[in-house]
Order: C-alpha cells, then sequence, then structure tokens
C-alpha cells in the first residue's frame, strides 16, 4: 500500500525549500493579504483514510474551484439545455477573457472560464438569495462541514473590481444567452468564488468524483456514473485556465484551480488530493501547488496513465 503520509511529508520539505513561491492574487485587497508562505494539502481516499500536511485545515478562498460545484448542481437540473448555451472546448484564452465570446456568438468555450461560470450559475438561479443558500447547502453537504459560509468581504471586493465580470455577464445576456439580470447573477457568481474551504473540506467535498459520483461523506448518489465522468474529463481538458496542457502532463490526473492558490485534483476510483500554496504563476494557476501536485504523482506513481 502506499504510504501517502510519507509522500506529503516529503513534499512539504521539497516545496518548503524553493525559493520562489509564486505571486498572491492582487486584483482584490482581501487576496492581495494572504501570506506568500502558506501551504497545506489534503488527501482523502474513497475508503475513508484521510492525509494531511502543513496548512491542510486553514481556509482559503476557493474562488474558481466553486464552478465545479455549480456545474454539479447544473448538470443535475438543467442539463437539457445546459450545452446548447455553454460548449466543451479548452479555450486557450485568458480565464476572463472577452474576444472568442463575440465571435462565437456569446457561448462560452466552456464551464470553468468565467463566461461559461456565469452562464452555469445563470442555468441554476432561483432568485438571489435562494441560489446562494443552495450552493452553500450542497458544498456543506459535501464537506460535511457546516461552518462553510460565504466571506461577505471578498464578495464585496470581487463586487467592486468586477468590471470585467460585468462586461462578460452583459455581453453574453445581448446574445439572450444570460435568462436573469447580470448584476443579480453575478451576485451570486461573486460569492460562490467567495467561499473559504480547507484542503481537507475540498478534498472530502470533491470525493463523489473520484467515486463514481457517490460521497461517502453525505452517504449520497451526487451524479451518475455518466455525469461524474463527464465532469472529469472537462476538468482534463478545461480545469486549468489557459495552462492546462502543461498542468495535465505534469501531473497527469484531471483538476481545478482557484486564483486563491488552491487546487483539487481526482484519481478516479482512488481518492481526491487538494493543496493550497496561494503565490501563482503566470496563468493564475498556484505555482507550488503545481509542483506539490507534480510530485505527488511521481513520487506516488499514480495517476490516470
Ligand atoms: N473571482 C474570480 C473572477 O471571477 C475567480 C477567478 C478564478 O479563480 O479563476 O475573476
Amino acid at each position: 500500500m502506499i504510504n501517502y503520509q510519507e509522500i506529503l511529508d516529503k513534499i512539504y520539505n521539497e516545496v518548503y525549500a524553493e525559493q520562489y513561491r509564486g505571486k498572491v492574487a492582487d486584483y482584490i485587497p482581501a487576496l492581495a493579504r494572504v501570506p506568500v508562505d502558506k501551504f497545506g494539502m489534503a488527501i482523502c481516499t474513497i475508503d475513508g483514510r484521510e492525509f494531511i500536511v502543513g496548512d491542510a485545515h486553514e481556509n482559503f478562498s476557493i474562488q474558481s474551484i466553486s464552478k465545479v460545484f455549480t456545474l454539479t448542481l447544473a448538470i443535475d437540473k438543467a442539463a437539457d439545455t445546459l450545452w446548447q448555451r455553454v460548449g466543451r472546448e479548452p479555450s486557450g484564452n485568458r480565464f476572463n477573457s472577452l474576444v472568442q465570446l463575440e465571435y462565437e456568438n456569446g457561448i462560452p468555450r466552456n464551464p470553468f472560464i468565467n463566461a461559461g461560470a456565469i452562464v452555469v450559475t445563470d442555468s441554476i438561479f432561483e432568485g438571489i438569495g435562494k441560489t446562494k443558500n443552495n450552493i452553500l447547502r450542497f458544498v456543506r453537504e459535501l464537506s460535511n462541514n457546516q461552518t462553510i459560509s460565504f466571506d461577505e468581504e471578498v464578495a464585496e471586493s470581487e463586487r467592486i473590481y468586477g468590471d470585467r465580470n460585468r462586461a462578460l455577464a452583459n455581453f453574453i445576456r445581448s446574445y439572450g444567452n444570460l435568462n436573469h439580470a447580470a448584476d443579480d447573477v453575478l451576485d451570486v457568481y461573486f460569492h460562490q468564488c467567495a467561499i473559504p474551504m480547507s484542503c481537507i473540506d475540498l478534498a472530502r467535498g470533491f470525493l463523489f468524483l473520484a467515486n463514481k459520483g457517490f460521497s461517502p461523506i453525505a452517504n449520497k448518489q451526487i451524479l451518475n456514473i455518466r455525469q461524474a465522468k463527464r465532469i472529469n474529463s472537462l476538468m482534463i481538458t478545461c480545469g486549468l485556465y489557459d495552462a492546462v496542457g502543461d498542468f495535465v502532463y505534469r501531473v497527469g490526473l484531471p483538476g481545478k484551480s482557484g486564483v486563491g492558490g488552491g487546487i483539487l485534483a481526482i484519481i478516479p476510483n482512488q481518492l481526491v488530493v487538494a493543496v493550497w500554496s496561494p503565490g501563482l504563476n503566470e496563468a493564475g494557476n498556484s505555482l507550488l501547488g503545481t509542483l506539490a501536485l507534480e510530485l505527488f504523482t511521481t513520487y506516488a506513481s499514480n495517476s490516470i496513465f
């Protein structure tokens, strides 16, 4: 049996020896304040084992990782129309790019770029308060942590500095691909990005994706096998912004990152691994988080390939 604790400890020591840790996201003040030397990692296996190292219990802003939670809700609720409104191809552009949207008539390339995630949130929208509650209830249930809540300061910062997301939402709406008022959908979107969670919360919360759609944490079938396969597949092709090729090349797993410095990755039928290091590389992915996951699949000789 692979000794995951030994591997995590080894990775921790190696990562701490790195001199350059990347640059903390600074587009909103609440994220710019996070100390760059934080590092945590957690593994949850589908048979109930958990391993942690470093700041694995400390909360950070999940940011774009929330797009996987909302896509999961949408795939279950709005699947019939969802794929007419959002594509399934890597974008090759920045996560908040506007250019492609114009020549592709307001249909975002995939659900993990901002434009696509805004459409996904629109597809599960049932009023601001209710949608926010639905998301929170879902995340709490999946992670078995009732203390998870929105960070209102981060959400407000996202709103204040959200001109580009407002541009995206209004542009999509001009093509008839947003059913609700742009500001209402964005209110939910800014809040979902502003959920603080720890590595252990995330590793537990996404266990259903490693386990054919069944969450051992919530003791519930969240998605069917085919839906779970599809979300994993989308993470392989679109989960790490426009650096997904490099990530999959190095790590060999489906994953999803956020500008808070978190990355979650799945080994189907085995485990979820979540890592957090707030310093980002140029593509907006956690620099040391990516390195840690690369070391993880290398030392464990365990990936999807
Ligand atoms: N709240 C960020 C935005 O919408 C999320 C970015 C991210 O994590 O990729 O710009």
